[in-house]
């Protein structure tokens, strides 16, 4: 490790899993770098501090009642994140700067995440330089920045009889791929998306969890519209960590997923995995099982406590219903999904295409199913079919027969030997980004650089 470099970045995950994990992460590597980490954390959703005795952290108070305490309705939840955190970030990080006069580390800048956009007005009043941290891909961010165009031509809001119309400015997008979540009011979406791009505009730069080989022309597309340095410096998790295993999990990983995967014949198992949001109907559930079953490949699902609507965990399979397959399934709550991607037994995801999801097949060179829920995930999703063709999209509703064909095209098929094929170039594309001279190594010296000609 370098020697401390005298400077303390301040980092604000925006607290949902799929955002936690890449923020400690990008702190870890900042860390390697020589920096001093302090993490502001909210009480909700928060990781145990425990597991990162190398930084520092401070809890502020959300002010969340236990019903807004929720991921039901993630754009509420999202909006009063930005109304309620304001007066405890601000003084939190207030005492933090002004510490900087006797501290031997002052604070260089803040890092938050894009969707907590309060933090620029805060980090103004305060002269602190704020960079922005996307966890999300720049192919979806360019859709965010393009959604007041959408609804000035009429893309949005979505309607019905239009799903399967091509979005023409945004190729190869139809409207039913837009980044949309259901919400009880719509506006609140599009206002917290214009927020989090003109706040993004604001900023001094913005760091990516992507690479440049994998995303090059939105890269540059986003370079063209912001006029903000940028810094693709991903995949975060494959870079040579000083602390590797991720222990940001907010629900215990069941490490049996890899005792049974080290059963498993080679590259014969489907990991299924929809994130830390999406939900289920009971119907929908059954044609999953029933297609995972029909299909006669293993499988490891995870099933969230809760993720099937009006259930606690598994009642609506039908009983006996694991056993009948003599071990040929295994379903956990929740799994070391890093470790399961990278394990020789796997050979497809079927995932909700959350970036993180996405990425971390892509480094394993595994090829994807794709069930898109909602939000990025379906930009996500389409990219990964029809973009870099590293999967198959199941389109048009669930249906256990339609489950059972794309697994069998992808596992046996000659289609999945391309798809395979590609997959395993853009694995090898995401190793070398990493390496001394390639595009996110030197996007990392470059942010270093940048972090301290702020203080100038
Ligand atoms: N994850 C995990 N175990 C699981 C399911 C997910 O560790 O059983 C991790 C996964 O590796 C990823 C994150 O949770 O880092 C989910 O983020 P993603 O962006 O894919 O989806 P989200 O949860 O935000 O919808």
């Amino acid at each position: 490790m370098e020697q401390r470099k005298g400077r303390r970045l301040v980092l604000f995950p925006l607290p949902l899993q799929g955002h936690i994990n890449p923020t400690l992460d990008l702190a870890n590597i900042l860390h390697s770098k020589g920096f001093s980490i302090t993490l502001i954390h909210t009480n909700f959703n928060s990781p145990n501090p425990s597991n990162y005795p190398h930084f520092t952290f401070h809890f502020i108070q959300d002010g969340l009642s236990e019903s807004q305490a929720s991921t039901n309705d993630v754009v509420s939840l999202l909006t009063l994140l930005n109304i309620k955190c304001v007066e405890p970030f601000k003084e939190c990080l207030r005492k933090l700067v002004s510490d900087n006069d006797v501290s031997e580390e002052p604070v260089s800048c803040l890092i938050s995440d894009a969707i907590f956009h309060f933090t620029q007005a805060v980090a103004d009043s305060l002269k602190l330089p704020r960079i922005v941290l996307r966890t999300g891909g720049a192919s979806s961010f360019v859709v965010f920045a393009a959604f007041p165009l959408l609804r000035e031509k009429g893309y949005l809001p979505i309607q019905a009889s239009r799903l399967e119309n091509q979005v023409v400015e945004l190729p190869p997008l139809k409207v039913k791929d837009l980044p949309v979540i259901n919400t009880h009011n719509p506006k609140t979406l599009y206002q917290l998306v214009d927020n989090l791009v003109n706040t993004t505009k604001a900023s001094s730069g913005l760091i990516w969890n992507t690479f440049e080989d994998l995303e090059q022309s939105s890269l540059a597309s986003i370079s063209q519209q912001f006029s903000l340095p940028i810094f693709p410096i991903g995949p975060f998790h494959k870079h040579n960590l000083v602390c590797t295993s991720p222990k940001s999990s907010l629900l215990a990983e069941d490490q049996t997923s890899i005792s049974w995967l080290n059963t498993q014949p080679l590259k014969s198992v489907i990991y299924v995995s929809f994130g830390s949001l999406a939900a289920t109907s009971v119907r929908d559930f059954l044609e999953i099982a029933w297609g995972l079953a029909n299909s006669e490949h293993p499988f490891l699902w995870v099933v969230r406590p809760g993720s099937v609507l009006r259930s606690e965990w598994l009642e609506a399979l039908p009983s006996g219903f694991l056993e009948n397959l003599s071990g040929r399934g295994h379903i956990v709550k929740w799994a070391p999904q890093q470790k399961v991607l990278a394990h020789q037994a796997v050979g497809a995801f079927w995932t909700h295409n959350g970036w993180n999801s996405t990425l971390e097949s892509i480094c394993e060179g595994v090829p994807m199913i794709c069930l898109p829920c909602f939000s990025d995930q379906k930009v996500n999703a389409r990219y990964v079919s029809q973009v870099w063709k590293v999967g198959l999209q199941l389109e048009n509703g669930l249906e256990r027969g339609a489950i059972e064909k794309t697994i069998t095209e992808l596992m046996r098929e000659k289609e999945g030997d391309e798809i395979r094929g590609r997959v395993s170039k853009l694995q090898e594309m995401a190793n070398n980004c990493l390496e001394k001279g390639g595009t996110s190594y030197e996007s990392l010296e470059s942010l270093i650089s940048h972090i301290f000609s702020l203080e100038s």
